[in-house]
């Protein structure tokens, strides 16, 4: 289990002056995985990934590879600021054999590297043209290119697509999902359906907390109450008095009620078994779910 970990934080802490802006985070990411980093403005996102990313110091807490032997893990990541700045008067070519030269590849690697990488972000028609003339779209690609020069295991992104167009956002959305299978990502945003787009899992941070650290589908799973409308040729009134577990219904009718449950995994069959043993005769039954939007709220607001 231990060779699957590519990072693993501990107790990370960021602290401005009085302020404590990342609050003893811990956290692992499994090899291979796709993790988002979601919450709100002033959230802690930013703050997170510049320590992971090696560009700010923490006031406490460690930041291990357990996988690599290197002290200096920078080589092994690949980083996209949210707001990246570019010279424009490079060229797109100029601007990767600068990025490659500070990620320490050699002239050959770099030359086979970067036009796969600008074909990669559809930049290879234009990698000759002066970046001032690029669109807010060319220049993420760009940005994006260069974080992967190197190949990097991990991939950390800061709100890669909040600037973008519909397009833009698109086109980078499809990137990444064809970069899952080459290496880990970490990348943070504020919208839930970026993330449940591309990643399997998210990392909910609220005032520099973790809320919730697991996959969407736990999410919805978990946190989404459990509701079962149903019903039946019989008046429904007093059938389900004394029912485990119930925590209350709403008669939307003399034969439809919608049931609520405390446990958001309750047993449906033991509402099934409740309706036969009062020898009801069923004409709809239905589980009720929250959007993962309403169980994302549910947690955030807890
Ligand atoms: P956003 O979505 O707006 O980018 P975020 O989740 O990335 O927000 P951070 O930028 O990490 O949040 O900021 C977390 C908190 O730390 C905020 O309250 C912010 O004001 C504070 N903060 C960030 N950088 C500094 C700094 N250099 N000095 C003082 N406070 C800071």
């Amino acid at each position: 289990m231990r060779e699957n970990i590519l990072l693993q934080v501990n107790e990370l802490t960021k602290t401005y002056g009085q302020h404590q802006a990342v609050k003893q985070l811990s956290f692992q990411i499994e090899k291979g995985k796709c993790i988002a980093i979601i919450g709100p403005n002033g959230a802690g996102k930013t703050t997170t990934l510049h320590m992971l990313a090696g560009l700010l110091t923490p006031s406490s807490g460690t930041i291990l590879f357990p996988g690599s032997k290197k002290k200096d893990y920078r080589q092994l990541i690949g980083f996209l600021p949210q707001h990246p700045a570019f010279f424009s008067w490079m060229t797109a070519k100029e601007f990767l054999q600068f990025a490659g030269r500070l990620s320490h590849l050699t002239k050959a690697q770099l030359t086979a590297k970067i036009d796969e990488t600008l074909a990669f972000v559809s930049l290879l028609d234009v990698k000759n043209k002066k970046i001032g003339g690029f669109s807010g779209g060319m220049k993420q690609r760009l940005g994006l290119a260069q974080a992967l020069i190197h190949d990097p295991e991990l991939l950390i992104l800061d709100e890669p697509v909040s600037a973008l167009d519909p397009n833009g956002r698109r086109d980078v959305l499809k990137m990444l999902q064809a970069l899952k299978a080459r290496m880990t990502i970490l990348f943070s945003t504020h919208v839930l359906h970026d993330a449940e787009q591309v990643c399997d899992s998210v990392i909910m941070l609220k005032e520099g907390k973790i809320k919730w650290n697991g996959s969407l589908t736990e999410l919805k799973y978990n946190q989404s109450a459990s509701a079962i409308k149903i019903r039946t040729t019989e008046p429904l009134e007093h059938r389900f008095d004394g029912m485990p577990k119930l925590a209350h219904i709403e008669y939307q009718d003399l034969h439809t009620a919608v049931l609520y449950f405390d446990e958001p995994s309750f047993d449906k069959r033991l509402l099934l078994t409740r309706i036969i043993e009062n020898k009801l005769n069923l004409l709809h039954f239905e589980h009720l779910q929250d959007s993962l939007e309403d169980a994302y709220l549910k947690v955030m607001n807890q």
